[in-house]
């Protein structure tokens, strides 16, 4: 059996600090894992000094510290974007050409492979920024109620209470479970494909079964999704 209770502590390495989540449990051996999400999770036999198990990250940080670069690559990060016509802008994972022009009222439409923005006043960059932004939100909802609805059915055998949906900007993460049970979900989102929507919603789902990312959880994932790994490979590509 685990110990699942964890605690957080930080080590320093040169110019840097390695946070980690320490795990006691009964175990030989000490196991240092970088989890894509950026979180150090260190398994230590119970009675092993701090000491100890720092310095032994200390000696493996150069690895630790190789890993969590390679995966900030993945992080969310939509490129700044200028508001200008010809710029691509994403919808559901495909591209469309910002195309701005002045109309007797404001309006968002896709077209032919273009984001027509209509705008009453002269257009430029700021209004037709705020135009998107209101009309991606406007989406985000629509899609990502859709996607939830699409997603739930597989686990409502599990007894667990539908949770609530939010949406909003967030600068990290594509999704999030609070305690009380809120999926939130990122704005930006909306950009990706649906498939990967459906399974940023069902990795948060599978987290109302287990709250932490341990075998089980991933076994309930790979059963939701079984090709869960290439659909999140293509969300970590597709808003770069
Ligand atoms: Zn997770």
């Amino acid at each position: 059996m685990e110990n699942l209770q964890s605690s957080t502590h930080s080590v320093a390495y040169g110019q840097r600090h390695i946070n980690y989540s320490l795990f006691y449990s009964a175990r030989c051996t000490l196991e240092i894992a970088v989890h894509p999400d950026g979180v150090v999770i260190v398994k230590a036999p119970i009675d092993v000094e701090i000491s100890l198990i720092e310095k032994k990250i200390k000696k493996r940080a150069r690895w630790v510290i190789r890993q969590l670069n390679y995966f900030r690559q993945f992080t969310p990060r939509t490129p700044e974007r200028s508001y200008i016509n010809g710029e691509t802008h994403l919808y559901l994972g495909k591209q469309y050409r910002l195309k701005s022009v002045q109309g007797n009222k404001n309006s968002v439409k896709l077209t032919r492979g273009f984001f027509l923005v209509s705008c009453r006043e002269q257009p430029a960059p700021e209004i037709t920024k705020k135009l998107l932004q209101k009309w991606y939100a406007q989406k985000a909802v629509l899609q990502f109620n859709d996607s939830f609805n699409r997603c739930w059915p597989k686990f409502k055998s599990h007894e667990i209470v539908k949770p609530a949906l939010s949406i909003r900007k967030m600068q990290k993460r594509w999704g999030s479970l609070s305690k009380k049970g809120v999926v939130t979900l990122n704005t930006d989102l909306v950009k990706a494909p649906k498939e990967c929507i459906d399974y940023v919603v069902t990795h948060e789902l599978c987290h109302l079964i287990h709250h932490n990312h341990s075998p089980e959880f991933y076994k309930l994932l790979e059963s939701a999704i079984p090709q869960w790994e290439e659909i999140k490979h293509k969300l970590e590509l597709s808003l770069i």
